[in-house]
């Protein structure tokens, strides 16, 4: 059990566990992608334990980049999502992979593929760390998913509460009071 600013969490998915899924999504990259050079689109700040992780384990060529998108306040989506922000790679006809650590009501990820794809790219996939079905307002296309996880807040791995939590290796759940 963690204690992070006034909230509970428990151990949710032990790193262990998330390095393995991660590294059977960056196989089917390497399958998929063979003979290509991808450009991975990183979404920060959440997906950064979860680009590394993955990237570590992609053999194809590829080129990294980091984006970042401001849509989430503490605990609740505020709908708000702004443009891409940092992204002065030239798309045209690249091979686009989009690393997002978690689609809750899929804002952030469609608006994140609808910027990329007006940057003309020959192709836009996506690779998350956490899908929440039961949250899904947007439909988005999700290629490469590790895991799907219920409507529960999680933290760490890079996901945070208010700014706290990133840091941890373990990924946790809040506690049901
Ligand atoms: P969406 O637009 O609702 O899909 O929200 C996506 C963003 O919300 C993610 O990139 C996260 O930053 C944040 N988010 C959604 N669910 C959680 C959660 O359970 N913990 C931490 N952040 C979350």
């Amino acid at each position: 059990m963690i204690q992070i600013k006034d909230k509970t969490f428990q151990i949710f998915i032990p790193q262990s566990e998330l390095t393995a899924r991660i590294g059977v999504a960056a196989e089917r990259i390497n399958r998929d992608y063979e003979g290509k050079n991808p450009l991975f689109v990183a979404i920060l700040n959440g997906s950064f334990m979860f680009a590394a992780d993955l990237l570590k384990k992609v053999s194809v060529p590829c080129q990294v980049t980091f984006v970042k998108v401001a849509s989430y306040q503490a605990m609740h989506s505020t709908g708000q999502v702004k443009d891409l922000i940092g992204l002065s790679e030239d798309l045209g006809g690249r091979d686009v992979i989009v690393l997002e650590d978690i689609v809750d009501t899929g804002i952030t990820m469609q608006q994140i593929i609808t910027s990329l794809k007006a940057k003309n790219p020959l192709s836009v996939k996506t690779a998350v760390l956490l899908f929440k079905p039961e949250a899904l307002q947007q439909e988005v296309p999700l290629d490469y998913v590790c895991f799907e996880i219920a409507n529960r807040f999680v933290v760490g791995y890079g996901l945070d509460y208010d700014g706290y939590g990133r840091n941890l290796p373990n990924l946790y759940v809040l506690k049901e009071s």
